[in-house]
């Protein structure tokens, strides 16, 4: 997929294009069409199978190994599938900024230093990694090079790549249907909360996002930034407890407590 078609100039809102409602993103070359497409797939399945040819970033999809698309939670139906016990609710979403390279190499998110990190924040929290869905605001490592035919090093994602990729991470968050997000990072808590934010600011509490309960934290990667004994750790930490806390007070949506695709 090349989506070239249209121009800038435009905005969609958090729902997709043309949705009514909440903070407005510029919308860029490229991005309603991979809103468009993200939108036709039925099932997590489709969002992988087409994510995989989803070329609207070329830069990002020239220096790719993998297109990571999150990891879904367990239960998580798909189209066709006989009927199973579905997702254990409630249902936690963790979204954080944009593979680097052992998620690049490996396909998965979370698996480098921050994501074991992260695993053992979310067992300390008395979390399940496996029940939980983990996603990214990035599909594609965004990386850059300090030197000609050097190494190449993580980078942020611009902005225009954030707003191609929105399609993909609003079809996930419409197929896993979470009862709360947890933000990690700026780039996430800036998506969500559709503003510029400090995290510090913001952290610790629960917010009211277009009917969606998310909490905003810090990247993994910023509590190994800072060490053991940073604010960024002890917040982290403090963080996914608030989320585990929630969680327990939440009562299911629905009595079968599963999603249907
Ligand atoms: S970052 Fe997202 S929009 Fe950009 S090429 Fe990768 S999957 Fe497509």
């Amino acid at each position: 997929m090349r989506p070239e078609g249209r121009r800038a100039g435009g905005a969609i809102g958090p729902h997709g294009p043309g949705q009514p409602g909440g903070p407005r993103v510029r919308l860029v070359p490229g991005a309603l069409e991979v809103a468009e497409v993200a939108a036709r797939c039925r099932s997590w399945d489709e969002v992988v199978a087409e994510s995989r040819r989803c070329t609207a970033c070329p830069e990002l999809a020239a220096t790719r190994t993998t297109v990571v698309v999150g990891d879904p939670p367990a239960g998580l139906l798909v189209a066709g599938a006989p009927p199973g016990p579905g997702i254990r609710r409630p249902l936690l979403a963790l979204v954080g900024e944009a593979p680097g390279a052992e998620e690049d190499r490996s396909g998965r998110p979370f698996v480098g230093p921050a994501g074991r990190l992260l695993d053992e924040l979310l067992a300390e929290a008395g979390l399940a990694r496996a029940e939980v869905a983990v996603l990214n605001v990035l599909q594609c490592r965004p990386t850059v090079s300090a030197r000609p035919g050097g190494a190449l090093a993580n980078r942020a994602p611009a902005p225009d790549e954030v707003a191609r990729c929105r399609g993909w991470l609003l079809r996930k968050l419409d197929l896993v249907q979470p009862d709360l997000v947890c933000t990690l990072g700026l780039t996430a808590a800036t998506w969500f909360l559709g503003r510029r934010v400090t995290l510090a600011a913001e952290r610790g509490r629960v917010h009211q996002v277009d009917g969606r309960r998310v909490v905003v934290t810090y990247h993994p990667s910023a509590a190994i930034r800072f060490g053991p004994a940073g604010a960024p750790m002890a917040a982290l930490r403090s963080d996914l407890r608030l989320v585990a806390g929630v969680l327990a007070e939440s009562t299911p949506d629905s009595p079968s407590g599963t999603v249907q695709q």
